[in-house]
């Protein structure tokens, strides 16, 4: 018996020890191995003309419930004795992984995406057998071990070239049934979700019935099944992919019952080359908005997974699209840092940022209406995007943004609403609440006359505009301050000021300051803010489940002094400022009211409401 080298103990220990969730990956990484040692026979082919082409080249599994084995064998290049010794003697003998004493429990996550090897075998086997003949040498050799301190290398017949790998799986346990890794189905399943783009056919005799007419009764037979599709869509041209594959692809591999759309496929070259295939889903899973969400893709290195939901490739505000990335420059550069800080990853995941707003800007320019159904889905993420990192994603996003216009009644893009201005306009003016009917209500609007105001119903789009400050040089301004800000008083304030004075005064603890303004329309008073705080802003500060100091927003009572009660109140306060006081605060519940604010005392309120009535 010839012992492991120390390290490789080592690393069989915490692999087999480990409760690594994701033993199925040891049927990836002998299939790759396999694939591997084709892909030397085959070169080795072609340089010497040995007259044998990719069409004589398989590979195969095969199961056996009385023994409780499952083997995987190639025809490929094969190992000598010495191979065999240096290869399955030394674990990452040949790779860049450069196994030191430090090696600890953290580390498995690394290998497991990059790849266990061959070892990992023993996750599911007590006993692994290799019987492999080296092409062109006569003699074949065995070599077995039960993973513990070593293993035996002896001859043995073989009439083929290349390896045969027989696990013996472990006894089933309360935790993992091994004999699944038995069943067609749960193979199938494996060989598809990380195999299936291996360019080699796998095959495996599957058990299958049929219908004999004679005895009639269905029977079952066994029959050859290539396992894998082998082409990576991917890595076709897109001339060479027929009608709906890539939705069948999407639809398939992404578990969506819709087509995605949009479609994006490139392949590049350049620092990183890679192939991706990236789809725009219709709509959003239901968790799409929840912290269960899982952004990312799929990677991919020469065909074979890696890596499943690979969130460095994507970046939070794209988090809704689905796809893959194969890259073969990837595993050239498998050391000890782990992917996140991977630059190759960084390069793809830059490009492919770009990419997709490319691809959604032509989206929205060529497909409005689609794009608009898009933009319910996922148009929350594109702001919580823009809005994120101090705005520093906003100049890739805010062409992307659509927000709802009062004037045209639709949705519209930054750039369409400033395209309407005049130059000397200055500001993209914008009222928010709670939902489309109840902002086109706000008395404020009557106050802007000429231009479009835009409709913010969602909590994230006043952050949003507030980040991106401003657009082509016009700045976002709230209709509450479109007035409030000018600084000529009106004679008629002037002339009532004491009154004003006074119910700011009675007010203070609810309201800043009581104001008059002309612009209300049919409306008898509204409620304004100065400063940065917004109405709204408030709401959704006040809101979140971590916020413990509650917030205020300055608030301002405006009073429509074109309006009947205007006459009411000032005759109010020569004859009776008591009464007068109580009116102004049913009007500024009001007030409260119609913009959607929490009002404390509704009993209060109606208390004082019916005292008005039965007067
Ligand atoms: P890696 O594949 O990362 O190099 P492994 O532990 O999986 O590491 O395999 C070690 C070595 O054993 C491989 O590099 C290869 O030389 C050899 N090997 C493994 N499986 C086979 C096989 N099916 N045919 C020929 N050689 C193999």
């Amino acid at each position: 018996m010839r012992k492991f080298k120390a390290e490789s103990k080592k690393l069989l220990d915490l692999m087999i020890n480990s409760i690594y969730t994701n033993k199925e990956i040891f049927l990836r990484e002998l299939i790759s191995n396999a694939s591997d040692a084709l892909d030397k026979l085959y070169f080795k082919a072609m340089q010497e003309n040995l007259g044998l082409t990719r069409e004589d080249f398989e590979i195969v599994i095969a199961k056996n419930r009385e023994d409780r084995t499952l083997t995987i064998r190639d025809n490929g290049i094969g190992m000598s004795a010495e191979d065999l010794e240096n290869n399955l003697g030394v674990i990452c003998h040949s790779g860049t992984l450069d196994f030191k004493k430090e090696l600890t429990e953290k580390d498995i996550d690394v290998i497991g995406q990059f790849g266990v090897g061959f070892y990992s075998a023993f996750m599911v086997a007590e006993k692994v057998e290799v019987k492999t003949k080296k092409y062109g040498e006569d003699k074949g050799y065995s070599w077995v071990s039960d993973g513990a301190e070593g293993y035996t290398i002896s001859e043995c017949e073989k009439d083929t070239h290349g390896t045969e790998i027989t696990l013996f799986l472990k006894p089933d346990g309360e935790e993992e049934r091994y004999s699944n890794y038995l069943e067609e189905y749960e193979i199938k399943r494996i060989v598809k979700k990380y195999s299936d783009y291996i360019r080699y056919p796998i095959n495996m005799f599957v058990t299958k019935s049929k219908k004999d007419e004679v005895e009639d009764k269905f029977v079952d037979y066994t029959e050859n099944e290539v396992l894998n599709s082998r082409i990576p869509l991917w890595k076709k041209g897109k001339n060479e992919v027929e009608e709906g594959e890539y939705n069948e692809f999407y639809k398939e591999k992404f578990h969506d019952y819709t087509d995605p759309v949009r479609v994006i496929s490139s392949s590049v070259e350049g620092a990183v080359t890679f192939n991706s295939l990236l789809f725009i889903p219709s709509h959003a899973p239901f968790d799409y908005y929840t912290k269960d969400y899982e952004k990312g893709l799929q990677l991919y290195t020469n065909g074979v997974l890696i890596m499943d939901k690979c969130s460095d490739l994507l970046p939070d505000h794209f988090s809704f699209v689905k796809g893959v990335v194969d890259s073969s420059d990837l595993t050239l550069n498998i050391s000890r840092e782990t992917l996140q800080h991977n630059r190759q990853v960084k390069v793809i995941a830059n490009n492919l940022e770009k990419k997709i707003k490319t691809e959604l800007k032509k989206f929205l320019d060529s497909d409005r209406e689609k794009y608009e159904e898009f933009f319910k889905s996922f148009g929350m993420q594109l702001k919580f995007g823009a809005y994120a990192m101090f705005g520093a994603k906003k100049e890739l996003l805010q062409d992307l943004l659509l927000f709802y216009s009062y004037k045209e009644n639709k949705y519209i893009t930054l750039d369409e609403y400033v395209a309407k201005l005049k130059e000397e306009d200055k500001y993209i003016y914008y009222a928010s609440g709670s939902s489309l009917e109840s902002v086109k209500n706000l008395p404020q609007l009557a106050k802007v006359k000429d231009c479009d105001v835009l409709l913010l119903t969602e909590d994230v789009d006043e952050f949003c505009v507030k980040v991106l400050s401003s657009y082509k040089e016009k700045e976002f301004k709230s209709v509450s301050e479109y007035v409030s800000n000018e600084e000529n008083e009106s004679e008629k304030s002037k002339e009532n000021k004491e009154m004003l004075d006074f119910l700011g005064e009675r007010l203070k603890d609810r309201v800043k300051l009581v104001r008059l303004t002309e612009d209300l329309g049919s409306h008898a008073v509204c409620l304004t803010t100065q400063g940065e705080l917004s109405l709204e802003m408030e709401k959704v500060l006040n809101a979140m489940p971590q916020s413990q100091n509650k917030v205020s927003a300055e608030k301002v009572l405006e009073i429509n002094s074109e309006h009947k009660i205007f006459e009411k109140l000032k005759s109010l306060f020569e004859s009776d400022k008591e009464k007068c006081a109580s009116l102004a605060d049913v009007l500024l519940t009001q007030a409260y009211m119609a913009e959607g604010v929490q009002v404390d005392d509704i009993a209060g309120y109606c208390d004082k409401v019916c005292a008005l009535l039965t007067e």
